[in-house]
């Protein structure tokens, strides 16, 4: 690692574009260690607690057409994936997310297909505030209005995700053929305009150059309201036209997840359990995140595939992850956590 980057983050000087390009330059977790170790250090003395996320996902009846050329999730696009149409009744939401709550988990996202104007989102909104204390993140895409995002603020939800994927145009239209990056953008400008907290990631490993994430990151800057960036690095799915096409390097994940934190000090960094890979999680935390997202606890009442690869990290495993560590989960003071591993408090050292 470059000494004049470590000499910046040690003093707490600002960035230069070059610098960040240095650290997507890097070619070897080892050349990463000595910037991560700092990194790492601060998420422990900090003492913020990292925030645990669960999901339910309200339907994968997608009216996009054509389909996301690497989504998994929409009925018919993968047998890796849900692969069969649902869509949730309220009755299955509100069970979910009672199980959620009752697991400690402290927050859930809902999450679903496009083609409803955002109503599947203002439904879940009303069940999962009128019936428990979880944290709420909302995420339909694009497929939101102006209407729709002011009832779901009315039910106090805490966070609408809206991901970019890319900012790069020519390549979210690749990517996206279906739809539109301004419809996103217009999105994640609504959310901000009404005052709630945005939430907005990037797809990363998709064929976008280390010059498009510097991009991207530093779009995002105008939104007032910016919350939370989840980095989201791309598994294939067999079966859709992406099937082919490599997976994200662990390390192209870390490295961008080091520049978020040294950009954006103190926002929530998201890795959601499928896409950066349950046994991962550690390296995530070490390099700055502090959101793990896809958490799914022993009593989950229903099957749940990932989004961006099918498979989810569980509860008991991502606290023994954060305890080991030496960090800590965040609480939801009315429901300790109940796994088959651990109580409230207690410790894996
Ligand atoms: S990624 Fe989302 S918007 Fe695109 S096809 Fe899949 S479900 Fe629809």
């Amino acid at each position: 690692m470059n000494e004049k980057i470590l000499k910046k983050v040690e003093s707490g000087r600002r960035f230069a574009p070059d610098d960040y390009l240095n650290i997507f330059s890097s070619s070897s977790y080892a050349e990463l260690e000595p910037l991560i170790n700092v990194i790492y250090d601060r998420q422990k003395s900090g003492h913020s607690p990292i925030k645990l996320t669960s999901t339910i996902h309200l339907t994968n009846q997608c009216h996009v057409t054509p389909k996301c050329t690497y989504c998994g999730f929409a009925a018919g696009t993968s047998e890796n994936g849900y692969y069969t149409p649902f869509h949730k009744t309220d009755s299955e939401i509100e069970t979910i997310a009672k199980a959620i709550e009752l697991s400690g988990i402290p927050r859930v996202s809902c999450s679903g297909a496009h083609g409803y104007g955002g109503e599947q989102a203002v439904s879940a909104a009303r069940i999962v505030k009128n019936t428990t204390s979880l944290e709420l993140l909302i995420n339909v895409g694009a497929d939101l209005t102006r209407e729709s995002l002011e009832k779901i603020s009315r039910y106090n939800t805490d966070t609408i995700c809206c991901n970019l994927e890319t900012v790069n145009e020519q390549l979210f239209h690749k990517l996206k053929p279906g739809e539109n990056l301004a419809n996103r953008i217009h999105v994640c400008q609504m959310t901000d305009d009404i005052g709630l907290e945005l939430s907005s990631g990037l797809l990363i490993g998709v064929g976008e150059s280390h010059q498009d994430r510097l991009n991207h990151l530093q779009f995002l800057k105008r939104y007032k309201n910016l919350g939370e960036i989840p980095i989201m690095g791309f598994n294939p799915y067999p079966g859709t036209p992406m099937a082919n096409h490599p997976p994200c390097s662990l390390l192209e994940q870390i490295k961008t997840i080091l520049v978020v934190r040294l950009m954006y000090p103190d926002i929530r960094i998201t890795v959601p359990t499928p896409t950066i890979g349950p046994k991962n999680v550690s390296y995530s935390l070490k390099a700055g995140a502090t959101n793990v997202a896809t958490v799914i606890p022993e009593n989950y009442p229903v099957d749940v595939k990932g989004v961006g690869s099918p498979v989810c990290g569980n509860l008991s495993d991502v606290l023994t992850t954060i305890y080991n560590l030496g960090l800590s989960p965040q609480l939801n003071p009315n429901f300790p956590y109940q796994t088959q591993k651990f109580t409230d408090g207690a410790s894996v050292q």
